[in-house]
């Protein structure tokens, strides 16, 4: 009612003595194209009062997005609500149509170092000790966990010497 729900402005009660369910919809207080609410209490007179000068349309209902006529999509409501920032560069080599998602992801988390690696979790307190889970006896670090330690070096030696590409792997 002028912007606010009924509920809101009388609560439950009022619902409850109409005779109307939780979920009711508003035809459920039209009759013949006028509004119908049942004039057994004082909030219920009040009502049926306020929303005289509502008018009551007979098309069906539609949903709008800020203007009406302007259709309801998931895509306009996240363009609304999102915060916008700068394009990323590097958004292609990440996100391309050819792209493996959980290779994606990762590969989004590394170039923002936003991986959870065993330094960071021990600086916040989460773990004991950095140390990488390879054994290798350094300390976990993204720079380590793929490039540096031993056992992701022999990795990708061998990926480079299928392409066969023979340069250091990290420099
Ligand atoms: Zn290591």
């Amino acid at each position: 009612m002028h912007g606010e729900s009924i509920h809101a402005l009388y609560g439950h009660r009022v619902i409850y003595d109409a005779g109307l369910g939780r979920l009711a919809f508003v035809k459920k207080v039209l009759r013949a194209g006028r509004w119908c609410w049942p004039p057994n209490f004082e909030d219920l007179i009040e009502i049926q009062r306020r929303v005289q000068d509502i008018p009551i349309s007979l098309s069906p209902d539609s949903i709008f997005w800020e203007t009406v006529g302007n259709s309801f999509s998931t895509k306009m409501a996240w363009q609304g609500i999102r915060s916008q920032s700068s394009e990323a560069l590097w958004h292609n080599l990440v996100w391309h149509p050819s792209r493996i998602p959980k290779h994606a992801f990762c590969l989004w988390l590394a170039i923002l170092a936003a991986h959870k690696t065993r330094d960071k979790l021990l600086a916040i307190g989460v773990l004991q000790s950095a140390s990488c889970v390879f054994y290798c006896g350094a300390m976990e670090s993204l720079e380590h966990i793929y490039f540096q330690c031993p056992y992701t070096e022999n990795i990708w030696k061998a990926v480079f010497a299928k392409c066969n590409i023979y340069r250091p792997i990290f420099h």
